[in-house]
């Protein structure tokens, strides 16, 4: 149960609230977001959801069942729409486009990838300056320094940032120099960092762990609202099954699902998803028309020299194109 408390309501009141809700046997977290304060309530019992609804201090109550609640669109009908500012917003009706390398190397690097965004009307650029590697010997991004450059180059042109955030120490540090954190696939289910990231009040995006269940990846979203942190992101990046003729399955049964249970914005990355750069579009184009808020795919000047997922990453050429056929399919979709 989800109870939407008064926004000017005191202490007295709330506290007679919890002790009914503790009353019908059910365990009340309060919780307070940068838009309204809540009352997650847990418990199995039945009772007459009146018998709460009607106390003082109730704006709104909602029986949700499942172990994900404040993102479950049976508590929020409305979808959520994250506002980055300067006009850039992702929503559902409209059709975001973050693109840019796997990971930022070089302020020439930056200010190219800059250009070409600009040019293609694409207004967030994406890039790690801390990358999770498999091999240890490999590049780990350019941290804080990289991340300052990027920054300031972005802001220069109106471009909007999402990059990764691997741990709790990075949170702060990075917040000033970001418009949306990522966590990434393998920190789907860092609950530590998850929490952290209910404290602050930017856009998350949370990826689809390698193995991960839609379920696992609404209850990662949960723990972030939960602490606090409503302006949330679902990605689709692709998961690990047995075939091992591309890099991932990109599950695109996920995007209906998710959209269908939960009222935040999804967004699909076809580069991870297949892992390779001449089936890109295509799925871009597919992750179009399942219903996806936007794609999020990687591109680099130089693609064949990327330092990390070159053969999964297109060049300015393919980008633009794919660019161009992502409105068009999106604009067949809404027109349907
Ligand atoms: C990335 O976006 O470059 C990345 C590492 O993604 P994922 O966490 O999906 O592997
Ligand atoms: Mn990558």
């Amino acid at each position: 149960m989800i109870i939407q408390l008064e926004p000017k309501i005191d202490q007295r009141t709330t506290d007679e609230l919890e002790d009914a809700v503790l009353a019908i046997g059910y365990k009340p977290v309060a919780v307070n977001t940068q838009d309204a304060n809540y009352l997650v309530c847990v418990g199995k019992r039945e009772f007459d959801i009146r018998a709460i609804g009607n106390l003082d201090g109730v704006v709104d109550i909602h029986r949700v069942s499942d172990d994900y609640k404040l993102v479950s669109r049976k508590w929020k009908v409305q979808p959520t729409s994250i506002d980055l500012g300067d006009g850039v917003v992702i929503a559902e009706g409209l059709m975001a486009i973050m693109a840019g390398p796997c990971s930022i190397e070089s302020e020439e690097q930056i200010e190219s990838v800059v250009k070409h965004l600009v040019e293609n009307d694409v207004r967030i650029m994406r890039g790690g300056v801390y990358k999770p590697r498999s091999s240890p010997y490999s590049f780990r991004g350019l941290g804080m320094d990289g991340l300052k450059t990027f920054y300031n180059i972005c802001k220069e042109h109106g471009i909007k940032i999402i990059t990764e955030v691997m741990q709790v120490s990075q949170v702060e540090s990075m917040y000033d120099y970001i418009d949306i954190y990522q966590v990434g696939s393998r920190n789907s289910q860092n609950f530590n960092l998850l929490d952290a990231l209910g404290k602050v009040d930017k856009p998350v995006l949370i990826k689809r762990g390698l193995s991960g269940t839609i379920d696992e990846l609404l209850q990662s979203a949960e723990y972030v609202f939960s602490n606090g942190n409503e302006r949330l992101l679902l990605c689709e990046r692709g998961i690990r099954t047995y075939e091992k003729a591309y890099r991932n399955t990109l599950d695109l049964n996920a995007v209906p699902l998710l959209k269908e249970k939960s009222h935040l914005p999804v967004i699909v990355d076809p580069s991870h998803g297949i892992g390779v750069r001449k089936f890109v579009e295509s799925m871009a184009l597919a992750g179009v028309m399942s219903g996806a808020d936007g794609i999020i795919v990687e591109v680099h000047e130089t693609p064949e020299k990327a330092i990390s997922d070159g053969q999964q990453t297109l060049s300015f050429g393919e980008s633009a194109k794919m660019i161009a056929k992502i409105r068009k399919t999106f604009e067949l979709r809404e027109s349907l």
